[in-house]
């Protein structure tokens, strides 16, 4: 079973064991809208190529649309459609008030010059001008987009539209009206769901050994805050492989080598490891941060980490969580663990309706807020119900859905 057809069926489970109406998983089992866009480029060597966009809007019962858009030659429109389920499930599960969305656009990135890409994402933005908008839907950066893409596609609508209007994307850089924080900001919520985690198990930061899968935006700053906090980071992996220390990798170092070759595996000080042997190493916290589908039947056994916090989107598949889960295995999931991101692309958001911009200190307590107080319910529920923490957490976003769509009448209300 692929993806998107588990995070339905753990939606339909979650309207059936909450009593809502069947109404409620007939609107959250498909995107509300789903665009398909063919967008041309000249290239720089001056041949135009196509390239396909999906924007998949989920659900808005709770706010407008909101989420990424990842450059990746693989992404596929079943990956978006799934994609934009967790982030309703996401704002949902945290409480910020929107629906969730997700975008992607079929190309190499890696491969590809600044100029191409900027021609990219301003086309991106102008297939999509009809149905996105700050009050519509809200793009941000993903896998493979960053700052610099949102700039340009603020630039783009700002232009269409004739007035600046920052509210468009988040992650933006500072100077175009970015948060403080952002950069960071799912890193640091995804730190904060460890810190608690930690705490629920009688786990200290110190000396804490953690496994990062993934090095980009995501993992080499949680691999940082872990640090600085005292852990030790015992191993870390990006696409073309990993290194292993036991006696701790420094993360400014693995972060300059990544700069300087490309891949942290080129790291002088440690023992070369591949990405399965990451997964499965010797280690308290595993913090798979890159992609989907890592961590699934086959290797999920061999799992050693007493936590596992889900810094990516859909790294754990449904055979692997519940062996995870029968082996004790705390799993933070990704809807609770990466949410940092989209909590501070909301303050983003605010601010940039305000225009009245925030200390990076007040982001980062807001963030601190939020993200424990959402731990706390999911986990509180979790045993209460004595459900596995994922299941807690889809749980308590689709209550949140299924009431604002009775509210609002789009399902009748239950007897
Ligand atoms: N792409 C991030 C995510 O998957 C952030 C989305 C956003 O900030 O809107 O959560």
């Amino acid at each position: 079973m692929g993806i998107l057809e588990e995070t339905k069926g753990l939606i339909e489970v979650s309207v059936d064991e909450l009593g809502l109406p069947k109404a409620v998983y007939q609107h959250l089992k498909e995107p509300q809208r789903l665009l398909i866009a063919n967008i041309p480029i000249t290239m720089d060597n001056g041949e135009v190529q196509s390239f396909t966009a999906f924007r998949s809007q989920h659900c808005n019962v709770l706010g407008p649309f909101k989420g990424g858009i990842r450059y990746h030659p693989e992404v596929c429109m079943d990956e978006v459609k799934a994609l934009s389920m967790w982030m309703s499930l996401k704002c949902a599960v945290v409480q910020v008030p929107y629906g969730g969305g997700k975008g992607g656009i079929i190309c190499d990135a890696k491969n590809m010059s600044e100029d191409e890409i900027e021609r990219l994402s301003r086309g991106f933005v102008r297939s999509m001008l009809k149905i996105i908008g700050p009050e519509q839907d809200i793009p941000a950066p993903d896998v493979y987009t960053n700052p610099q893409v949102m700039a340009w596609m603020a630039d783009e609508y700002s232009m269409a539209k004739g007035h600046n209007a920052w509210g468009i994307v988040t992650g933006k850089p500072l100077i175009v009206g970015g948060s403080l924080g952002r950069l960071e900001a799912t890193s640091r919520g995804c730190f904060f769901v460890i810190n608690e985690a930690c705490s629920k198990l009688g786990l200290s930061l110190k000396g804490l050994r953690v496994a990062v899968q993934g090095f980009g935006n995501v993992g080499s700053y949680a691999a940082q805050l872990l640090e600085n906090a005292g852990a030790k980071i015992v191993g870390v992996s990006d696409s073309s492989g990993g290194i292993a220390n036991e006696a701790g990798l420094s993360v400014d170092k693995l972060m300059d080598c990544k700069a300087k070759t490309g891949s942290v595996s080129e790291y002088a000080n440690g023992d070369k490891i591949s990405n399965e042997q990451l997964l499965t190493m010797d280690c308290d916290v595993l913090t798979p941060a890159a992609l989907e589908n890592q961590i699934t039947g086959d290797n999920a056994s061999d799992i050693k980490a007493k936590i596992v916090a889900e810094a990516a989107n859909g790294p754990t598949n449904a055979e692997a969580d519940k062996i995870l889960t029968d082996k004790g295995v705390l799993v933070c999931p990704d809807i609770l663990a990466n949410a940092g991101g989209v909590v501070v692309s909301y303050f983003e958001w605010v601010q940039d309706i305000e225009s009245f911009y925030w200390s990076e200190e007040q982001v980062n307590t807001r963030l601190k807020i939020k993200m424990t107080d959402a731990f706390t319910r999911v986990y509180d529920f979790s045993q209460r119900k004595q459900v596995p923490m994922r299941k807690a957490a889809y749980m308590l976003a689709v209550q949140r859905m299924g009431e604002a769509m009775q509210m609002r009448g789009w399902v009748k209300k239950a007897k």
